[in-house]
């Protein structure tokens, strides 16, 4: 499978991890947004938020638990942050493996562009 986040996970393409264990990989995006910039990742290849199915609940809601891990790590959780995952063409989705963004360090604008 021609997949970037795959390949990430097979560590055929080098990232920054920040966080790995047998389900999910967190490492930092390529191109920040923001001070903080985490992608989180499930191990699974799911290609978008569109194929999650009741299979992956138990997936899904420990991805939100790594991410907010990292947030208090990076000492931003009280300060807030900003979980979001694009889903298709016009969200502006450019990875089709699915990853929770973990935006954090500044003041984040509402609504998003
Ligand atoms: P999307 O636009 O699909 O929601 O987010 C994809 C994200 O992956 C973007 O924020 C982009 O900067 C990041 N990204 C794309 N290619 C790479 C890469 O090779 N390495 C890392 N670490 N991040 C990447
Ligand atoms: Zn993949």
């Amino acid at each position: 499978m021609n997949c970037l986040f795959c390949k990430i996970i097979e560590k055929n393409i080098s990232a920054k991890t920040v966080y790995e264990d047998d389900r999910v990989l967190a490492f930092e995006d390529i191109n920040p947004q923001a001070p903080v910039h985490v992608l989180v990742i499930p191990k699974k290849h799911i290609s978008t938020a569109l194929e999650i199915t009741s299979e992956d609940n138990e997936l899904i809601g420990y991805m939100f638990q790594v991410a907010n891990k990292i947030a208090k790590d990076r000492n931003v959780a009280e300060r807030g942050f900003r979980l979001l995952m694009n889903c298709n063409r016009e969200s502006g989705q450019t990875v089709f493996h699915i990853h929770l963004h973990l935006l954090a360090g500044r003041v984040m604008h509402w609504p998003p562009g």
